[in-house]
């Protein structure tokens, strides 16, 4: 007889996203599942810390007639889900209830569905469109003049007023600049023939530049490059890449998502297979790849390549120094850096690579911040949450100021600029990469 138990002990697994069955998108099915995962919840309730979704759901049994799940209005479990921006931190962090556990309960996807849901029945709102087009928008606004005009229109006060009454953009949130010419136009591609294979690296990276990287921070894959290359790693671009999909899974536009993989992932196994490995700069679209792609198409042989060959520059950089294939001749120390691990490079389960990194320079203390910043994609730029996502951040900005630090850093770019945000000192951020650039003196 098998022992029932309270919490899994067993290393988390996840099932594939059923999304391509009909059944996926049956309202009625989803409220069952969403009232039976809901009501575990409850009576959990170990996530309540980490985002609003769970103080939403809470709060909304607490004060429901019944004070169980039961009493809640299936037309108010939206208002649970929209609070959800995807982290996946409550899965891999907090919950004893993942499968293998028989409980089976994998709450970001369940908000994943929900979400797909209401876009089937409803698509978005024209905000969330904009939002979530990061390719076209990138393209248009990185025009040459035009790239003058939007930069300074983002920060206009009375411009951005408008924004907010009529697409509903926070006013006070920090809308990336964007910057012309792109990241794309700036690489020359090296050849690969002086590639040095460690490990299961080859020694040889295709950049994914990311739209971010792209259009609004091209410095950051510029600085990768030259991180890259001053570790002897030749690096080169894809022919071609859109974006990874990731803004259009937060509106559970698992179509969008579809099409973008179309051209992605023949692409990259493309260089895959003439040996090269993958690298990104934004860990988001580092997971896009490594988790969210192959549970979407878990029997499609080219995402799980793509899966396999695939890295966070840092875990890239920190496998090769397993094998000695690092250059740790750094000519600078950073001297006190407060340091914030993004959630979407937590849940890719490489373990702190950038912080093993920065450790590595002389006279350099890390202070380590495993919190979410209040980013969380495009949650932090929309009206109606703008004000959570600086009140999930607040524990993060009073950690960077008690540290009072030399610089303060994030994998996401994004979250930092969030966090300069919330600052609110005048400060800028720096980005991991641009430190070990310029620790390296290069
Ligand atoms: S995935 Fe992240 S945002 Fe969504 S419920 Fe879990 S912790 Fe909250
Ligand atoms: S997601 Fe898991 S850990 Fe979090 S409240 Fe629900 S049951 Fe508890």
């Amino acid at each position: 007889m098998s022992k029932r138990q309270e919490g899994g002990l067993q290393a988390p697994t996840r099932h594939p996203i059923d999304w391509q069955n009909p059944e996926f998108y049956d309202e009625t099915k989803l409220n069952e599942e969403l009232e039976r995962v809901f009501d575990i919840c409850h009576g959990c309730r170990r996530c309540v810390s980490l985002c609003e979704t769970f103080p939403t759901l809470f709060d909304l049994v607490d004060n429901s007639e019944t004070m169980e799940v039961d009493g809640v209005a299936k037309s108010d479990y939206h208002k649970v889900v929209e609070q959800c921006y995807l982290c996946d931190l409550c899965y891999l962090t907090k919950c004893p209830y993942v499968p293998p556990h028989e409980w089976n309960v994998d709450f970001p996807h369940l908000m994943l569905r929900a979400k797909a849901v209401k876009f089937k029945k409803q698509g978005a709102s024209l905000r969330d469109k904009l939002l979530s087009s990061t390719d076209n928008v990138g393209k248009l606004a990185t025009i040459p003049v035009v790239v003058d005009m939007v930069n300074a229109a983002n920060r206009t006060p009375s411009v951005r007023k408008v924004m907010e009454k009529t697409i509903g953009v926070h006013t006070k949130a920090r809308l990336p600049r964007y910057e012309s010419p792109p990241l794309r136009r700036r690489i020359q591609n090296d050849l690969g023939d002086r590639a040095v294979p460690a490990g299961r690296t080859s020694g040889k990276v295709v950049l994914f530049s990311t739209c971010y990287a792209n259009y609004n921070n091209p410095s950051i894959g510029e600085d990768l490059v030259a991180v890259l290359r001053h570790n002897n790693i030749p690096v080169r671009l894809p022919d071609e890449e859109r974006c990874c999909g990731m803004p259009k899974l937060e509106l559970g536009d698992l179509e969008s998502v579809a099409k973008a993989k179309e051209i992605n992932v023949p692409e990259l196994v493309k260089w895959i297979e003439q040996g090269w490995d993958i690298i990104a700069p934004v860990p988001s679209c580092v997971l896009m790849f490594k988790q969210e792609l192959p549970l979407m198409f878990p029997d499609d042989p080219d995402v799980a390549k793509v899966r396999d060959h695939i890295y966070d520059p840092f875990e890239y950089l920190m496998l090769r120094h397993k094998h000695g294939k690092l250059n740790t001749e750094f000519r600078h120390s950073l001297g006190k850096v407060a340091y914030h691990a993004p959630c979407h490079q937590r849940v890719q389960r490489i373990g702190p690579k950038t912080m093993e990194f920065l450790q590595l320079v002389p006279d350099t203390e890390i202070i380590n911040i495993e919190r979410c910043s209040g980013h969380d994609g495009t949650y932090a730029v929309k009206r109606e949450f703008h004000d959570n996502a600086m009140k999930i951040g607040r524990p993060v900005f009073r950690k960077i100021k008690q540290a009072a630090p030399d610089h303060y850093c994030s994998d996401c770019a994004m979250a930092a600029e969030h966090i300069a945000n919330g600052l609110g000192d005048g400060s800028e951020p720096k980005h991991p990469i641009q430190l070990a650039r310029q620790a390296y003196g290069i």
